[in-house]
């Protein structure tokens, strides 16, 4: 079967790559594992090297990159770059941190000397998505390089040029052969590679089925998984926040990488008061956004990442209208040509309705108007998603105090979720499980072996 690259803006197939034969992939986890030997007696400094050097090759070649990004999966061009960018950043992060991060760590047992040491534990298999193609592969693969593990990499579908371009920044840097390897398959014959012994570690980014069947093959296999999943953050806008503020920071939440992203703000939750106003500035932008080509520099909205992805979505705002939804503004395909979507705003949601329970993944909005704070928080935790979440209010002791009451694993006060290379990323609930990121995102993959002296 063909891997293509199909440019979203105009649903044309621009190339087609041959998926890599079961022996190639043989080949390529005997050639990881065979390296990690090497690669776990080398030096932090080495380590660092190779990725400080992939980071200096992504920014020279940042434009070239960017552009790659976006005609594979239709992300405007100003959010490319800056996603490049980003990259570089978490490389460059890992390289300059990794060995404090991973230093021995004294114990103070009752008597005699004890220590844990950080070791790697072997060649690791990350399935990623196509959403950010660049940071969600080196949010993975720098702190495991770092750590001493070995990666292959099994980058989505509808981006094999981007995964292609990793490797060969890799290659360009002259990192050692084995040490990342992308893996040109499908989802389908990822779930199987598990179970190879070689492989002692698994990550997946992406949705609830593909990562349960991982993570049920990690267990049958007795391996240590990180999940990251799908998310549907909660934007709380209480009564005495800037509105203002908060409705722009409300578009940027939600059509930021033209919707698709799983800290995405989702569900705008506003306390009566200030909702009115709110909705009223909220839908007026929404509409204003200029929707098209994802390479003019102009352009607020691109095209979803696929056809199959707007069908998807527009399929939803259809059962979330006959669920009782109304459509405010937008809901439905914005040309005839490419994967765009009208940017969309359903109201008159109600609490308890399944379909609402949904994640919508792309430019639609949902939004609530609730009584007070506690509906609010309420409402909130009212998802099987438990990823980020954003409160919007002056009184900032007030929200770190409901920062507390919310089910998820990040909540930023003021501003949507958003990510850097120092801060930890991950979620709780059907949002997946583990840390990426910061000195938390290093710990993953590590055999943290305890060293006794009596
Ligand atoms: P998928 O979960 O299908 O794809 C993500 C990655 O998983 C891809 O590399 C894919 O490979 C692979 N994959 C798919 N099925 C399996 C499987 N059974 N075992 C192992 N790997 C698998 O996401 P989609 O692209 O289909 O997007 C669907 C939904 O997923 C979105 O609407 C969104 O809700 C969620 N999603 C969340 C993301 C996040 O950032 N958390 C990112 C992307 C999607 P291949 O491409 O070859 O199928």
């Amino acid at each position: 079967m063909s891997i293509q690259t199909t440019n979203p803006a105009t649903n044309k197939v621009v190339k087609s790559f041959d998926e890599m034969t079961d022996e190639q992939v043989e080949a390529a986890i005997e050639k990881s594992n065979h390296f990690f030997q090497e690669w776990k007696k080398t030096i932090y400094d080495e380590r660092a090297k190779v990725l400080h050097k992939v980071a200096e090759l992504m920014r020279k070649r940042k434009s070239e990159l960017a552009k790659l990004v976006t005609l594979e999966m239709g992300k405007i061009i100003a959010q490319a770059e800056w996603e490049v960018d980003l990259s570089a950043d978490i490389l460059d992060y890992y390289a300059d941190n990794g060995a404090a991060f991973l230093a021995d760590k004294k114990l103070n047992p009752e008597s005699g000397e004890a220590f844990i040491r950080n070791s790697p534990k072997g060649v690791l298999f990350g399935v990623m998505p196509w959403n950010f193609p660049f940071y969600q592969i080196v949010r993975f693969a720098a702190p495991n390089i770092m750590a001493g593990n070995t990666i292959l990499l099994k980058h989505a579908s509808i981006v094999p040029q981007c995964g292609i371009a990793i490797e060969e920044l890799f290659k360009e840097a002259k990192a050692p052969e084995g040490l990342y390897i992308n893996l040109m398959i499908s989802g389908k014959r990822s779930t199987a590679l598990v179970s190879d012994e070689r492989i002692k570690g698994v990550s997946l980014t992406g949705s609830e089925g593909a990562g349960s069947s991982f993570a049920e093959a990690a267990g049958k296999n007795l391996k240590k998984s990180v999940l990251e999943l799908g998310g549907s953050d909660a934007f709380i806008v209480l009564e005495d926040a800037d509105i203002d503020t908060a409705v722009e920071m409300a578009i940027e939440g939600r059509f930021n990488n033209n919707g698709q992203s799983c800290i995405a703000s989702k569900r705008f939750i506003a306390v009566a008061g200030i909702a009115d106003e709110f909705l009223e500035k909220f839908a007026k932008k929404i509409a204003s956004l200029k929707v098209g080509d994802p390479m003019d520099p102009d352009t607020q909205v691109g095209p979803l990442s696929s056809e199959d992805a707007l069908v998807n979505i527009l399929d939803q705002v259809n059962r979330f209208e006959k669920a009782g939804a109304k459509i405010l503004v937008g809901g439905k395909r914005a040309f005839d040509t490419g994967a765009f979507m009208q940017p969309t705003i359903l109201t008159n949601l109600k609490r308890g309705v399944p379909t609402f329970q949904e994640e919508l993944f792309g430019p639609v909005a949902s939004f609530y108007k609730v009584e007070n704070e506690q509906e609010a928080i309420d409402l909130a935790n009212d998802s099987p998603f438990g990823l980020g979440g954003s409160i919007f209010t002056k009184d900032i002791e007030r929200a770190k105090r409901l920062a507390d009451e919310i089910d998820s694993g990040m909540i930023f006060i003021n501003q949507p979720t958003g990510t850097q290379p120092d801060l930890p990323f991950g979620g709780t609930k059907r949002s997946g499980y583990g840390r990426e990121l910061s000195e938390l995102g290093i710990h993953e993959f590590v055999n943290k072996k305890l060293i006794r002296v009596s």
